[in-house]
C-alpha cells in the first residue's frame, strides 16, 4: 500500500489493532493453554510422542480439520501439511469419497466381532495387487502386523534370531525396540525401558544397507536366523534408498540359509505405485510382507501377508496365535477399499514423485546457494531435508546430521504456513492433493527461512 501523505490514524484503526493485538495473543495461547491441559491428562501430552515436538523444542501444534493438502490448527491458522499422517493421507484429507464412503458405513454397523463379506474383499484385492501375497489377515496398526510376522517367522522355522537393521522401525512391540549395541553387528540393546534383556536377547541389529555384516551374521548363526526383516526404502531415519543390490542380497542370503525374508512395507506399500515396493522396483518375492498406513484410508487397518504355506500356520489353520477384537472391521476396511480404489483410478504417482522430486531439488538448490548445510533426499514423493552435506545411507550418517539446525529449518517453515516432520529423522509425503502452486510455496518459505536463519 502507499500513502500520499501520513494517514492520521482514526479511532476505528486504533479499535481494531487493539482488536487485532488482543486475538493474536488469545490464539498463540491456545496451543499452550491445550498442551497444558493436555500434559495433565495424558502422558507427555501426546498419544505418540513425535508430536510432543520433542525434536524441535517448542509448543507442540493442535490440529482442529484438514481438507485436501491443509490443515486447521486449534489457534486458526491454516497450514500445508508435508506430514499427512506419516503418509497415510496419500489422497489428502477429507477426501470426499472417503468420507462419503465411512459415513455409509458407519450407518450400517463399525463393528461385530464378526466375519464381514468386505474384509473378504479387502483381503482379495490386496491379494490381486501384491505378487507373491497368497493370503493376508487384516490388523489394526503396523505394530501388531509386524509383531504377527515376526511369531509366524519364528513358528514356522522353530528358529530364534530376527536380524533387523539399525533405523528401521517396526512398530513397538517389545522385540523390535531394539538398538545396536557398540559393535557393528551385535545382539540388540533395548531401546526402551519396560523391555527385558530376555525379549531382545533374540534380535539381530546391523547397519542398514550393509550386506557383508548380514552375510557375516548368517556365517555365525545362520541356523538360528529364523527371519531378516527390513523396511526395503528406509523411512524412519528420515528417508533412506536401499543401495543396488542389498535387497537381492538379502533375499538370497535368506534363501539359502532357510530363513524367511519379512518385508516390511507399512510405509513403502501403496505409496510408491500401485502395489509394494518389494514388487514394483526390487523385484523380489519376500517370504512375507507388512501392510499399514496407506491402505487404511486414514483408519485404523493394517495387515500381514504372504505365502500360503507360512500363512497357513496362523490361528485357526495353525498353530502359532493372532487375534484382534477390530480386526478387519468394516469402518476401516471401507476406507481402505475406496482408497485403494481410488488410486487405481486416478493413478496419482508419477505425479507426486514429479512433485516431490521437483522440491528436493529445490530444496537442496537453495541450501547450496545459501550456503547452508541441507541435502533434501526423496524418492517417488517422500522426502527428507537432511542437515548435512553428506549422502545418508544408513542410521550413523542421520546420525551426523544437524538436529539444531532442522530446528531452526521446522519453525522457519511452520512460521511461514508449512509444517513438515517434527524430527530429522522421518520422512515427509507428497499427497495426491498436493500441487506445482504447493511446491512453489514451499519453496519461497524455505527460502524466506534461510536467509532468517
Ligand atoms: C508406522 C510403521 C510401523 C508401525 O505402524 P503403527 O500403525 O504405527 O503401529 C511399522 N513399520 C513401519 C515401517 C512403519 O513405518
Amino acid at each position: 500500500m502507499v500513502y500520499g501523505r501520513r494517514a492520521r490514524p482514526k479511532l476505528t484503526s486504533i479499535r481494531i489493532i487493539f482488536w487485532y493485538t488482543v486475538r493474536m495473543e488469545t490464539k498463540d495461547m491456545k496451543h499452550e493453554e491445550l498442551f497444558k491441559r493436555a500434559k495433565k491428562a495424558i502422558p507427555g501430552g501426546v498419544n505418540s510422542p513425535v508430536r510432543a515436538f520433542n525434536g524441535v523444542g517448542g509448543t507442540p501444534v493442535f490440529v482442529e480439520s484438514g481438507k485436501g493438502a491443509r490443515i486447521r490448527t486449534a489457534d486458526g491458522r491454516e497450514l500445508t501439511d508435508w506430514c499427512c499422517s506419516w503418509g497415510a493421507m496419500i489422497l489428502g484429507h477429507a477426501h470426499p469419497e472417503i468420507s462419503r464412503a465411512v459415513a455409509a458405513r458407519a450407518k450400517l454397523g463399525t463393528t461385530f466381532g464378526i466375519a464381514t463379506p468386505d474384509e473378504v474383499s479387502f483381503a482379495e484385492r490386496l491379494v490381486s495387487l501384491v505378487p507373491g501375497l497368497d493370503m493376508v489377515r487384516a490388523v489394526s496398526s503396523g505394530t501388531e502386523a509386524v509383531m504377527t510376522a515376526v511369531r509366524l517367522a519364528r513358528g514356522v522355522t522353530g528358529r530364534r534370531i530376527v536380524l533387523k537393521f539399525d533405523g528401521c522401525y517396526h512398530g513397538h512391540s517389545d522385540a523390535m525396540l531394539v538398538k545396536s549395541g557398540s559393535g557393528v553387528l551385535t545382539m540388540g540393546a533395548s531401546s526402551s525401558a519396560g523391555v527385558t534383556r530376555g525379549a531382545v536377547a533374540d534380535t539381530l541389529v546391523a547397519p542398514y544397507n550393509d550386506l557383508s555384516a548380514v552375510e557375516r551374521a548368517f556365517a555365525k548363526r545362520g541356523e538360528e536366523i529364523a527371519a531378516v526383516i527390513v523396511e526395503p526404502v528406509a523411512g524412519n531415519m528420515g528417508i533412506v534408498p536401499p543401495a543396488d543390490g542389498f535387497l537381492k542380497g538379502l533375499r538370497s542370503i535368506t534363501s539359502k540359509h532357510g530363513a524367511l525374508l519379512i518385508c516390511d512395507e507399512v510405509i513403502n506399500g501403496f505409496r510408491f505405485g500401485f502395489s509394494t515396493y518389494s514388487a514394483l522396483y526390487a523385484g523380489i518375492t519376500p517370504d512375507l510382507v507388512t501392510l499399514g498406513k496407506v491402505i487404511g484410508g486414514g483408519l485404523p487397518l493394517a495387515a500381514v501377508g504372504g505365502r500360503r504355506k507360512w500363512m497357513h500356520e496362523l490361528a485357526p489353520d495353525g498353530p502359532i496365535y493372532q487375534a484382534g477384537t477390530l480386526s478387519g472391521n468394516p469402518l476401516a476396511v471401507a476406507a481402505g477399499l475406496k482408497t485403494l480404489e481410488i488410486l487405481e483410478r486416478d493413478m496419482p504417482y508419477a505425479r507426486m514423485a514429479e512433485l516431490g522430486s521437483a522440491l528436493a531439488v529445490g530444496v537442496s538448490t537453495l541450501a547450496a546457494e545459501h550456503g547452508v548445510p541441507v541435502t533434501c533426499q526423496s524418492f517417488n514423493g517422500v522426502f527428507t531435508p537432511f542437515c548435512t552435506d553428506l549422502p545418508v545411507q544408513d542410521l550413523a550418517d542421520a546420525k551426523a546430521c544437524s538436529t539444531a539446525l532442522y530446528a531452526k529449518i521446522f519453525h522457519g517453515l511452520l512460521k511461514r504456513g508449512q509444517y513438515i516432520a517434527p524430527s530429522q529423522f522421518e520422512c515427509n509425503f507428497v499427497s495426491a492433493a498436493h500441487t506445482a502452486r504447493d511446491v512453489d510455496r514451499f519453496l519461497d518459505a524455505f527460502a524466506q527461512t534461510l536467509v532468517h536463519l
